[in-house]
């Protein structure tokens, strides 16, 4: 029995290659000096990994973005705009890969960076691969080379680490139309054999090769692809020994395509998909053939100790099947998607000892994986008892813990009824109703943020130091927000908001008020490039011990006429956000938080607060990667929303907000969703997101993103105006209101005064066109 690792976070526990890029990108630290950081990273986390007890260590899984990128770059795939640059090569191999990743504006080029986009259903984003038509293939990079020779020379045991060829086609975007991306596989498996044919001639003897498409819906055409590289790639290596891992979900039905492959090891998400251990097993044939199964026990994409016992279930059906001899052990994916190193978390007050002992992080799960081997193998030792006992311990105690479990929450949540996620009335009634608010045709309003200035942030940091009284930093945020109502009246917004300057982030800022949510100081995981995020843990029943926001916005609404939103997140969002609990169905906890928010709600209503927005950018995150799962999801995440949402009066406008631009797909979701506003982002798409609202006759009010707030460009009147006439083609004008794409919290203050004003100027442009009558 062997255990591996399928990849280690390469940030460094302290964040090491962000702080070391971003420097680099400054132009504060030489090339070399990044490359020893890297260098440095990639040595400490190998020994690290081998401490743990890992008898084979993944290379190759270091990237300085990220390894969908490295793939590019490995097999030449690099669209032309950056060829200029390549000829420069030589002086800093790295800026091909930064200007992909990032753009380049420099020494007369000013090249477009390449697209980003979500990894699965991770909050991890990949650079995404442009393919043409035409496209060739050539090695192009050495990094996986260079990588396993230095892996090699340090002594470690290794199995470098490849992106798949078809999960990597399948990752990009056809540029041109005309061609199946599928197709390009031909061009592109000599480039895998030639790579496999230096690592051979290296001395590499287990090659990992990732295709976690085997985890979606594949056509014919795909799973054929996936059996005619397997089937070469074995032929021509018979020396290397393939392990094939898929993870995040099932092999569905995939899994014939996957247990015919010709490859060693074959490895399964049993956290994702326990069941599959059996459904292999059973298959005719497989226990007397000669594939070795990794079994990923140890779940990759959460914090939680791993339950031996439940583990150890698995192992054991596997070892009776197939013998210890064909069996590994791994954590259930690569460890990218968990923080670094639980050690790191010393600070009592952010992270009680009580709520720590039952997490893990990256280096602590790779020792369950060690002691998973140590106790399946030699279940008889004492050292083996100890580490069953210890961890049987803790998952016994976390079952009953009080700090974990409320009866009350849990009562409320059981005593849910389909009324509580009613509005009182339709739609057109609760519109006529809402007239009361007395907004002018195109109302303008804005997503909520304000520029957080780097003064707004030293307050709330130096408040956190306690250097700051409470007394000083409310006086100030509430200053700042006096101010920002102030500006709004004058600038002449119909809709008005408090600016938020009293949040740090949009999901920490409600977690660090509800029960049930603990924080990491150090808890950092890669979101893209050197962008990390620390998302709050829930660890126990969720509920509101008190208002969160309600002093903000009467304090923001008694200072103007106009209506104040109130600003939420939905509990959607802040479940997506988090790491949650895994001793629960993920939506009960939801339904938790929603209840919570729906606490505020009414709170807020009862303060006098006329228009509420509980925004949801992640709801479209949470969809599952199976078709078959998706609509299930939906249903309870627009039931939650509206549980957040209904309980208030037929007067009360509720807005939600999402920013991103695929909706075509759950367009019926949103709808159900039932806010009386929208707002979405679409100002990017030139509205061509609006076909599928309208397509779909979306029946309440919306608010398309006429402002791109994503860059520090300020549009003209006349570009918002036109966007707007745009838009009427799709949304009859009683519904359609004004505002910009997302929160304008990383804009600064002037560009945001000047692109607000003509965003104004565009809405009464308009008022006065549609009720200027025609000329006989
Ligand atoms: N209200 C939030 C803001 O304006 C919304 C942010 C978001 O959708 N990501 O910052
Ligand atoms: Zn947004």
């Amino acid at each position: 029995m062997q255990t591996h690792n399928l990849g280690y976070p390469r940030i460094g526990s302290n964040r090491e290659l962000k702080k070391a890029s971003e420097q680099y990108w400054a132009g504060s630290m030489t090339a070399a000096q990044l490359e020893q950081t890297a260098k440095k990273i990639r040595d400490t986390n190998w020994q690290l990994q081998k401490d743990a007890g890992m008898d084979l260590i993944p290379v190759n899984d270091f990237s300085f973005y990220d390894q969908v990128l490295d793939t590019c770059l490995m097999t030449g795939a690099i669209p032309d705009r950056y060829h200029p640059l390549i000829e420069k090569e030589q002086s800093a191999p790295l800026d091909l890969l930064f200007a992909m990743a990032r753009g380049y504006q420099q020494n007369g080029y000013d090249l477009t960076a390449m697209e980003m986009t979500k990894w699965f259903d991770t909050n991890y984003h990949y650079i995404v691969p442009e393919f043409k038509k035409d496209q060739r293939f050539s090695f192009f990079n050495n990094k996986v080379i260079d990588q396993f020779n230095e892996a090699k020379k340090a002594g470690f045991n290794s199995k470098p680490v490849l992106l798949g060829p078809v999960s990597f086609l399948l990752s990009g975007k056809e540029k041109e139309d005309g061609f199946d991306r599928v197709d390009l596989l031909q061009n592109l498996l000599p480039v895998y054999m030639e790579v496999l044919e230096k690592l051979d001639a290296q001395g590499a003897y287990y090659i990992q090769i990732d295709e976690p498409c085997l985890a979606l819906q594949l056509n014919e055409k795909t799973q054929q692809a996936i059996k005619t590289t397997y089937t070469i790639l074995s032929t021509r290596f018979p020396n290397l020994r393939i392990v094939l891992a898929s993870y995040f979900d099932c092999f569905g039905p995939n899994l014939k395509t996957a247990l015919s492959l010709p490859v060693h090891t074959l490895h399964l998400d049993l956290v994702r998909c326990p069941l599959q251990l059996n459904d292999i097993l059973d298959t005719p044939g497989f226990v007397n053939c000669r594939t070795h199964l990794s079994l990923g026990v140890v779940d990759g994409r959460n914090i939680w100790k791993n339950d031996f016992e439940q583990s150890l279930l698995l192992i054991q059906k596997a070892m009776d099947a197939i013998g210890s001899n064909r069996i590994w052990i791994a954590p259930s994916c690569s460890l990218l998607h968990v923080p670094c190193d639980l050690d790191l978390e010393t600070d009592e007050k952010t992270l009680p000892e009580a709520i720590k002992q039952w997490m893990a992080f990256a280096k602590q799960k790779l020792r369950e994986v060690a002691s998973l081997k140590q106790i399946a193998t030699d279940p008889g030792a004492a050292h083996s008892k100890k580490l069953l006992e210890e961890n049987s311990r803790c998952m016994e105690a976390r079952k009953t813990a009080s700090m974990i479990h409320k009866q009350q929450v849990k009562d409320r949540v059981a005593a849910i009824t389909a009324a509580d996620a009613e509005r009182i009335s339709s739609f057109p009634v609760r519109k006529e109703k809402q007239q009361e608010l007395g907004l002018p045709l195109f109302p303008t309003t804005t997503i909520g943020s304000f520029p957080q200035t780097k003064e707004v942030r030293n307050w709330r940091a130096q408040w956190k130091k306690q250097q700051l009284s409470d007394a000083d930093y409310l006086q100030r945020v509430q200053e700042a927000t006096r101010k920002a109502i102030q500006w709004q009246e004058e600038i002449a917004l119909d809709v008005l908001v408090h600016g938020e300057f009293e949040r740090n982030d949009m999901v920490e800022y409600f977690g660090e008020q509800l029960a049930g949510f603990a924080f990491t100081k150090n808890g950092w995981v890669q979101s893209y490039g050197s962008r990390c995020v620390k998302p709050p843990v829930i660890y126990g029943d969720v509920y509101r011990p008190k208002p969160m926001t309600v002093e903000w916005s009467a304090y923001a609404q008694s200072l103007t006429s106009k209506p104040v939103k109130g600003m939420l997140t939905g509990p959607v969002t802040i479940l997506q956000w988090s790491f949650v609990r895994n001793d629960q169905p993920r939506n009960i906890t939801g339904n938790q938080i929603a209840l919570a928010i729906r606490d505020e709600v009414t709170d807020l209503e009862k303060a006098g607060i006329k228009i509420i927005q509980i925004d949801e950018p992640a709801i479209r995150e949470g969809l599952p990667l199976r078709k078959e799962q998706q609509q299930a999801y939906l249903n309870w995440a627009v039931t939650a929303f509206r549980i957040a949402a209904s309980g208030v009066q037929d007067q009360t406008q509720i807005h939600t907000h999402m920013c991103y631009s695929e909706f075509n797909d759950i367009i019926r979701s949103i709808a159900a969703m039932d806010a009386d506003v929208i707002t979405i982002e679409t100002s990017r798409s030139q509205m061509e997101l609006l076909d599928a609202f309208a397509l779909f006759e979306y029946p309440n009010d919306i608010g398309p993103g006429v402002y791109d707030i994503h860059s520090p460009r300020v549009p003209t009147k006349e570009e918002m105006a036109a966007l707007l006439e745009k838009a009427l083609n799709y949304i009859p004008a009683e519904r359609l209101w004004v505002n910009p794409d997302c929160g304008l919290k990383t804009r600064a203050w002037e560009e945001t005064t000047q692109a607000l004003t003509a965003m104004i100027q565009a809405a009464k442009a308009l008022r006065k066109k549609i009720n200027t009558p025609v000329p006989e």
